[in-house]
């Protein structure tokens, strides 16, 4: 699947005007333009292949300041509409000669997207045509009368805020905004709206309830406070060992290896995995891997161990902090690790949501002693550095 992130930054955020004295995605954000920040995890994201800029005619000189480096998949930036919804039809439309399969459509006033956020919509798009960012409303929400008391209390079940990104097969949203536009709406406040007056069904996926909207000089100043805040360094190490049994498999790091036998568990028995999800929560000191996914829960037998890291990720995340590097250490006689190594590290950096050079598997043999020597079974060892506000 062919990905292409749009990123919307035409806006003349007349909310936070007056205050600033440049477009509030082009203002400072601990030290860096608040579009730099929010690009950032869409470059470095492998899954997406083409980067396109949305800005105001007006911004080019801002947008290079901002952007020195072109290049690669950043696509030259084209100028805005109107509207925002005139602007992402710009955006699709200068991304059409690219031929993706899908966009992820995303506000430049987020700053805070993070990788894992992006991984989950796309993750969505493969199996719906439409996915957004959201989180479930926490606050009780409330109908004013005109004298300002309240009228009535709305239910808050099933009620979600939309974040972006904002995900769309790229033929059903292009088709759609192109409708929009023939027939005059622009009456839409984001693409899902688009998407669900198109009749193109969208998933609801966790965003973050860091994931926030940049609209006033006071959402910036609180953004700054919260990019400011002092890190803590924080380690945390695992460890896990499953027998061998008669099989033809393994699942070690998230890759399948054909082996003489498989690892008994009651997940997939992915060892270097459950020492990874340890070696997480060991830094969060946020208990074990047995206490969150019991074996005792039916729930997880067979299931495949990437969930257990995904879930430690967001436990890092809900906890504003962010991983560092992440080490792992199989023990083992065979199979041979070698070969699937560079697979390896690709599949954990792509849980952790960090580049692939900030994981290590390595692999070594006890010299024929002991358990793993014997081939009775195979031990795995991880490390994982963590920053945490402190
Ligand atoms: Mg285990």
């Amino acid at each position: 699947m062919t990905i292409a992130a749009l990123i919307v930054a035409a806006g003349r955020g007349s909310r936070a005007a007056g205050t600033l004295d440049v477009p509030k995605q082009y203002a400072g954000l601990a030290g860096q333009p608040l579009l730099t920040r929010t690009l950032a995890p869409f470059l470095s994201e492998p899954a997406i292949a083409h980067v396109i800029v949305v800005i105001h005619a007006g911004d080019a000189e801002l947008y290079r300041a901002a952007i020195p480096s072109g290049g690669g998949k950043l696509l030259e930036p084209v100028h805005g509409g109107a509207t925002r919804q005139a602007s992402v039809l710009a955006g699709l439309a200068a991304l059409e000669a690219h031929r993706p399969q899908s966009v992820l459509i995303h506000d430049a006033a987020r700053p805070f997207v993070d990788r894992a956020i992006i991984g989950r919509v796309i993750g969505a798009l493969k199996t719906s045509p439409g996915a957004i960012a959201a989180e479930p409303l926490a606050d009780t929400l409330k109908r004013a009368t005109a004298r300002q008391t309240i009228g009535e209390t709305i239910a808050r079940d099933g009620l979600w805020r939309a974040q972006t990104p904002q995900g769309f097969h790229f033929e059903a949203i292009l088709a759609a905004h192109l409708r929009a536009a023939a027939e005059g709406r622009s009456d839409f406040t984001d693409d899902a709206a688009v998407a669900e007056w198109a009749g193109i069904s969208v998933a609801l996926v966790h965003g973050s309830s860091r994931n926030v909207k940049i609209t006033t000089a006071e959402d910036l100043a609180i953004a700054g406070t919260l990019l400011s805040q002092p890190l803590e360094p924080r380690i945390g190490s695992g460890f896990d060992v499953h027998r061998f049994v008669p099989g033809d498999h393994v699942w070690l790091c998230g890759v399948r290896i054909a082996h003489t036998h498989r690892l008994e568990g009651h997940s997939d028995a992915d060892a270097p995995l459950h020492a990874l999800t340890d070696a997480l929560l060991g830094a969060l000191g946020d208990g074990d891997i047995g206490q969150h996914f019991p074996p005792s829960d039916p729930k997880w037998k067979g299931a495949a161990s990437r969930l257990f890291v995904e879930d430690a990720v967001r436990r890092v995340a809900a906890r504003g902090g962010r991983i560092v590097n992440a080490d792992i250490t199989l023990l083992c006689e065979a199979p041979r690790i070698g070969p699937h190594r560079d697979q390896m590290r690709a599949a954990v950096a792509g849980m952790l949501g960090i580049e692939a050079g900030r994981v290590g598997v390595k692999a070594t043999t006890t010299e024929g002693m002991g358990f793993t020597g014997r081939g009775e079974g195979l031990a795995a060892m991880a490390s994982a550095t963590l920053l945490l506000p402190a």
